[in-house]
């Protein structure tokens, strides 16, 4: 693999391992370009920061990350970024706030629909329609900002219903995500944690509508980087619907 766009640190929270330490085995890996999609702060009210870098941390995870890009600019190639939500109340003042970082670029990581709440989690539990719905009415909103460079695991919902009903909904995705030119990812801790995603059922949807496709590690900690089978399985499944990953990402600038 060429290129990985996802890559989380333990700023996050839910992560481990420092920038260095990613760098170190994306290089042994034999990556050349390394982005870091780490879960960047969002201003709600009330916020816990659990699952994501605090306000106050953003300034020296860009800093670090900075000097770490011209430290091995003769190793590998580094890009900065965060992966968002996007909740419709705080995105605005919470690109605001980023606004004044030295950062390149975000992916879009659905995954909560309850615009910051942070309750109503789409991979836990059997989700029904309309829990389905929301979520695609929240992923193609966030695709229409025109911030993001990539929808994160497009298929994390974990949905219990109707097949057809599945690919209709799913298909309003897809199409928004093709109208924008937003590459959807196959996402490589899915299958490590065998989770309900990289879901066929997706991605023969995406098939039909012709969407462009990366593949994410999505890495929590440096060794995942060098989990090669994770890699191969998505390479299988974007085989299997004749769909064919991205070698490297063209940014959205989510300042324009
Ligand atoms: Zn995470
Ligand atoms: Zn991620």
């Amino acid at each position: 693999m060429y290129a990985n766009y996802h890559t989380h640190t333990s700023r996050c929270h839910h992560a481990e391992g420092t920038e260095r330490e990613y760098i170190e085995a994306a290089i042994k890996a034999g990556f050349r370009v390394l982005g870091f999609a780490d879960h960047g702060t969002y201003l709600v009210d009330g916020a816990d920061y659990r699952i994501r870098m605090r306000p106050e941390e953003t300034g020296e995870y860009i800093a670090t990350l900075k000097r770490l890009r011209d430290e091995y600019i003769n190793d590998i190639e580094i890009h900065i970024g965060f992966e968002l939500e996007y909740y419709p109340t705080y995105f605005e003042k919470t690109l605001n706030f980023l606004e004044k970082f030295d950062y390149e670029y975000l992916i879009l990581g659905q995954h909560y629909i309850d615009d910051g709440a942070e309750k109503l989690h789409v991979m836990k539990g059997a989700n029904g329609d309309d829990m389905l719905t929301k979520y695609v009415d929240t992923v193609i909103a966030g695709i229409n900002t025109g911030k993001f460079s990539y929808v994160a695991h497009p298929d994390v919902i974990n949905y219990a219903g109707d097949d057809a009903f599945y690919k209709a909904e799913m298909k309003r995705l897809c199409r928004a995500a093709k109208a924008k030119g937003i590459p959807l990812e196959i996402n490589c801790v899915g299958v490590m944690k065998n989770r309900c995603y990289p879901n066929d059922k997706f991605w023969r949807i995406a098939s039909d509508v012709g969407n462009s496709v990366i593949i994410g590690v999505d890495a929590h900690s440096p060794e995942e980087l060098l989990m090669k089978e994770n890699v191969r399985k998505c390479e299988e499944i974007s085989r299997r619907f004749e769909l064919f990953p991205l070698r490297e990402l063209k940014f959205v600038n989510p300042k324009m």
